[in-house]
């Protein structure tokens, strides 16, 4: 019996890993990143939103500067390698559904305030580019702080 096509963006086993080693990056909600923020020489962990277009990022507490414009630099929490495409502005992730096979390719902006975001297939073609999202602002502040990305 053939499946139901089922739109994977809203698919729940997306799961985002690292193009480097292949750990899944994700729980259904966040994806954790190392972020290093060399303008501040400031080093911590970033929360991206899972949810593609989403740009509220949540950023651990060493973290200070937060200015937009300025360029940070994402890598993987487990074989902290960069994750850097192309220019130094953006960023690859993989995202797989429901298998350990990348269906998808994530490529978004790690500029503070840019809101890039784009999908291709594993061959490079582009699927989608994701418009810009008014962000969430009803979260409250926990031992996180919230800000937009
Ligand atoms: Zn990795």
């Amino acid at each position: 019996m053939k499946k139901p096509m089922e739109s994977p963006m809203e698919s729940p086993m997306k799961a985002f890993v690292c193009p480097h080693c292949s750990v899944v990056l994700s729980d259904n909600e966040e994806i954790r990143l190392l972020m290093d923020n060399p303008s501040a020489e400031e080093v911590g962990v970033i929360r991206l939103n899972t949810e593609v277009g989403n740009y509220e990022v949540k950023r651990s507490q060493e973290v200070r500067q937060w200015n937009p414009g300025n360029k940070l630099i994402l890598s993987c929490p487990h074989c902290k390698k960069n994750l850097q495409h192309d220019d130094d502005t953006k960023a690859l992730l993989y995202i797989c559904y429901g298998n350990n096979v990348p269906d998808l390719q994530i490529i978004f902006s790690t500029i503070i305030g840019e809101h890039y975001t784009v999908l291709l297939d594993m061959k490079g073609q582009v699927l989608q580019k994701i418009p810009i999202e008014e962000p969430d602002r009803s979260v409250s502040k926990n031992m996180w702080e919230h800000f937009t990305w």
